[in-house]
């Protein structure tokens, strides 16, 4: 995810564009390359290491078990091989299953920790369904009593992204994105209103929106970068004609409007009949515009029992400072709350040689080669929360006083010692 941003994103008209840039602007919901890279190798080898260590576990525990993997069985049998990959805070969205053999934790015995958050170990992503609108880990005919979450614009699919720590907590998942593995486009009409009843149905347990932020960034008022659209005056964007915008640049408020519509209508239909929901966004303090200046977020954090939390996404491992909030009901992510940036002042060096001191490197205007060979901007990995902190999300999430949620938890709470 995204669950994180830039999934959605229109391009941004001022760069240049990259290649996946274009191919989304011309296609966005059949684009379904930039996610699963074949340049990696990593559809064709991506489940590889399930397999191999599915055997190990045969022999190592001598459980009965097939090399064909159900979220179901993960759920039975918590297995401490799947755990297999240590915490990468460097970059949590690092395939360790492409070529390298995996890792066996030494703590493997403790099988008691289910979601890997204290032994440091990152979960695989599941194997995805298509569903009615994006897609799921379990077919619907097999949710039956599992707790279940939503989340809107997860992003690409990748092991120890939300999706998959809930999957191994034995959570139902449905993602929508435009990057999912079965994308789906929440402007899309159909969708969306198939979305909406489903929360009105009580679906889901918990409801999980990452809105596209692309339009708000502040790295926007640095030049050569692209223009600001918004403005702490003019939230929504500068869209009456003395800004000038591009024809171009106004479509792209307009459409990252609808989305953050669509955001909040969703939100407020899982408020509604009492579910829980949580909606994340930049944090850009009190003198730049952001999401939570807007009309949209506004209106869902006055709600009564909307509560909101603020932290530093380096303190969850992520590369730079990333002030976060998180608007949350019915959740409770007190251990998120607060935790500020406490790291060192380190001398970094620009890309013309000079020198700098900083807390993070900044990102800012600096462009990276991607896996797949692709220049982009540095910053454009920072749309993906760090594993630890899907773990800490994960944890809140499952212990959603629901029903489903709460019998779920007493069904397979693990066995005391
Ligand atoms: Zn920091």
């Amino acid at each position: 995810m995204g669950t994180g941003d830039g999934s959605q994103k229109p391009p941004e008209p001022a760069n240049p564009p990259t290649a996946e840039q274009k191919a989304r602007s011309a296609k966005p919901a059949e684009n379904k390359a930039p996610e699963k890279p074949a340049s990696t190798g990593k559809p064709s080898v991506f489940k590889m290491p399930k397999a191999k260590d599915l055997e190990r576990k045969k022999v190592a525990a001598k459980s009965k078990t097939t090399i064909k993997l159900t979220p179901a069985r993960d759920v039975r049998q918590p297995s401490p091989d799947r755990k297999r990959q240590r915490w990468n805070p460097r970059d949590s969205s690092s395939d360790d299953t492409s070529g390298r053999p995996a890792r066996r934790s030494s703590s493997s015995s403790s099988s008691s920790e289910s979601d890997g958050q204290a032994e440091g170990l990152i979960p695989s992503s599941p194997q995805w369904i298509k569903h009615e609108y994006g897609a799921t880990n379990i077919e619907p005919k097999k949710w039956g009593s599992r707790p279940r979450a939503l989340i809107l614009f997860s992003g690409r699919s990748r092991d120890g992204d939300l999706a998959s720590f809930l999957n191994r907590k034995g959570w139902v998942v449905v993602v929508v994105d435009l990057l999912a593995e079965h994308p789906a486009d929440l402007r899309n009409d159909k969708i969306y209103c198939k979305i909406i009843d489903d929360i009105r149905d009580k679906h889901y347990d918990v409801l999980g929106v990452a809105t596209p932020c692309e339009t708000f960034s502040p790295l926007r008022e640095s030049p050569p970068g692209p223009r600001p659209l918004r403005s702490l005056r003019h939230p929504a964007g500068l869209l009456s004609s003395e800004h000038k915008l591009t024809k171009a640049e106004l479509e792209q408020v307009q459409h990252a409007n609808t989305l953050c519509r669509r955001s909040q209508e969703s939100i407020e239909n899982q408020i509604e009949w009492g579910g829980a929901m949580w909606w994340e966004n930049p944090d850009h303090g009190e003198q730049k515009v952001d999401l939570w200046k807007t009309q949209y977020a506004k209106a869902v954090v006055k709600i009564r029992g909307v509560n909101v939390c603020a932290f530093d996404q380096c303190r969850f491992g992520g590369e730079t400072t990333k002030p976060t909030k998180f608007a949350n009901y019915k959740l409770d992510f007190s251990e998120l709350d607060g935790l500020r940036c406490n790291h060192e002042v380190k001398e970094f060096t620009k890309e013309d040689g000079t020198k700098y001191k900083a807390k993070h490197e900044s990102l800012v205007q600096r462009w990276r080669t991607n896996e797949q060979g692709q220049r982009e901007r540095a910053s454009k990995a920072l749309g993906e929360y760090p594993a630890k902190l899907n773990a800490a999300i994960s944890a809140a999430m499952a212990n959603v006083d629901t029903q489903r949620a709460r019998k779920f938890r007493e069904l397979h709470s693990d066995p005391l010692p």
